[in-house]
């Protein structure tokens, strides 16, 4: 049966069974919840991706937000973000109103994050506070989403102990969030759709981007299964948008005047891998987006074994394209890199670092680094050390291993005692400080173009903004700088943050 005539059954018998709901007592989860089984999301069949491009805001349901509002807590990474964009463009075609007050909202979603175990503490810690709210206020439509929900142990769990929650629905189920409204609104149990799929792509969802800063999805879902990670259970199979489709909400993002876009996917180098009809890669596609009018373009994540020759060559084009490229590298002990299944070594990995510099001798490179993986020795550590060292990160996102309940690696011995851990992450993160300071103080005197923010978070009275390799810098300046490209000369460098003078507000050419 193809994708679609599974969904064709699986709503004509969510539809026989509505109608006998009525007569139930009990209600039948099964209807909408086949349970996430870690065997049936990593099944990769052969059928073929399914692209929807039809409205997913049915017409009675247009109008049903007027005079109501929502707020959606998001955690995790930018494919968390960018799907609350979504889900916010459809509340607001419907005609909610965004709030950030609890008491105010008529909705309120959690949408949330499956990575670490201390962001699945987060969410339950805030149902906990909205228990009260749901009490005080019993028409408030409480939902949980996001990769939690994709996993049966959560969906459970909400089910016997948060009974007050009305919706819980999965990654590919964002789409369905009016209907699912619907749903919670006209009945009188807990809503609960998770579709344990590989996945499609719905295209024409409406999205609310905020700022001069937009995501942009090119694919869904990862194949790479590295033995540490829930996403390609939680998100599904590798599937790219069609180019014409990526490239033409890109045009429209420069006829709006944004200025700055990152092409988002679990793994943006396998993008194009799926399309059976056209040889089409990432390379291609950063080629084709060189040529729209949006003065910068990022991506993340890369995976570094599907970082190609062709991408580096047209990165090196510059241009629109930035000289920052986050690798993830997680180890630099190829034994260590096995057991994660990443499927390099640190010969690859170094190899392609030497590549990039060569091609592009001032890229910024930046990575994702876990110490304590099952087994970790001192001298594999030590690997770890030495690559940092040899690559020169201008920074990097450290973690320390936690198994996550469902993936191969959560069945490995954890047998790395946790202050040998924390003391691997101070070491690693000492280091890290050490060569980022080092890093940042090449650009004294340095005159930069910057992309302004706004006001800093820390400090009021000055700017803070951004360069082309993302690094934050501060300055004084007019607020009315906000959203324009700058020339910052940088006076004092430090590791975090580049403090500097603004030389001129006339905006800076991009070369
Ligand atoms: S590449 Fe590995 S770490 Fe990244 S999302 Fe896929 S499985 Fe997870």
């Amino acid at each position: 049966m193809t994708g679609c005539g599974k969904e064709v059954e699986l709503l004509k018998k969510e539809l026989t069974l509505l109608d006998e709901k009525q007569t139930k007592s009990d209600k039948d989860y099964s209807i909408y919840f086949q349970p996430p089984s870690l065997k049936d999301a990593k099944k990769r069949g052969k059928e073929d991706i399914a692209v929807h491009y039809e409205s997913a805001i049915p017409e009675d349901m247009k109008t049903v937000g007027t005079g109501k509002k929502y707020l959606i807590r998001t955690y995790g990474c930018q494919m968390n973000e960018h799907d609350t964009e979504v889900m916010k463009g459809m509340l607001e075609e419907m005609g909610y109103e965004s709030t950030e007050e609890k008491l105010d909202a008529d909705i309120i979603l959690l949408n949330t994050c499956a990575i670490r175990e201390n962001a699945e503490d987060k969410v339950f810690g805030e149902l906990g506070h909205l228990k009260t709210l749901k009490q005080q206020k019993p028409g408030l439509i409480l939902g949980v989403c996001g990769c939690m929900s994709q996993e049966e142990s959560v969906v459970n769990r909400i089910m016997q102990k948060h009974a007050f929650v009305d919706i819980i629905f999965g990654t590919h189920n964002i789409h369905r969030l009016p209907v699912l409204l619907k749903e919670a609104y006209y009945g009188k149990e807990m809503v609960v759709e998770v579709w344990s799929k590989e996945g499609d792509i719905i295209e024409n969802l409406p999205k609310k981007r905020e700022g001069m800063k937009a995501w942009v999805n090119i694919m869904y879902g990862c194949d790479k299964f590295c033995t540490y990670c829930i996403v390609p259970y939680t998100r599904g199979k590798e599937r790219s948008r069609r180019p014409h489709d990526v490239l033409a909400e890109i045009r429209d993002l420069a006829r709006q005047g944004f200025k700055e876009i990152t092409l988002l996917g679990q793994n943006v180098n396998a993008y194009g891998k799926d399309f059976d009809d056209i040889s089409y890669s990432f390379g291609d596609l950063m080629d084709d987006v060189r040529k729209i009018d949006i003065p910068r373009i990022r991506f993340t994540t890369s995976h570094p074994r599907d970082f190609d020759d062709r991408l580096i060559e047209v990165l090196a084009k510059r241009g629109n394209l930035v000289e920052h490229i986050h690798l993830p590298v997680q180890s630099g002990n190829t034994e260590v890199l096995k057991l994660m299944s990443r499927k390099y070594s640190r010969e690859h990995y170094l190899d392609l670092v030497r590549k990039i510099r060569v091609a592009i001798p001032d890229a910024m490179l930046t990575t994702d680094i876990i110490v304590g993986f099952p087994g970790e020795t001192e001298e594999q550590f030590q690997d770890t050390l030495s690559l940092v060292r040899e690559v020169r990160y201008d920074s990097a996102f450290t973690f320390i291993y936690s198994p996550r309940d469902g993936t191969p690696a959560a069945a490995m011995e954890d047998n790395v005692p946790e202050e040998v851990k924390k003391d691997r992450l101070k070491r690693l993160n000492d280091l890290l400080n050490v060569i980022s300071r080092e890093q940042n103080e090449q650009l004294r005197g340095q005159t930069l173009e910057v992309l302004v923010e706004g006001e800093s978070r820390t400090n009021p009275d000055v700017l803070a903004g951004r360069t082309r390799t993302n690094k934050l810098v501060h300055f004084r300046g007019s607020k009315e700088l906000a959203g324009q490209f700058v020339q910052v000369t940088i006076t004092e460098p430090q590791t975090w943050v580049l403090k500097g003078e603004l030389v001129t507000s006339q905006p800076a050419k991009v070369v």
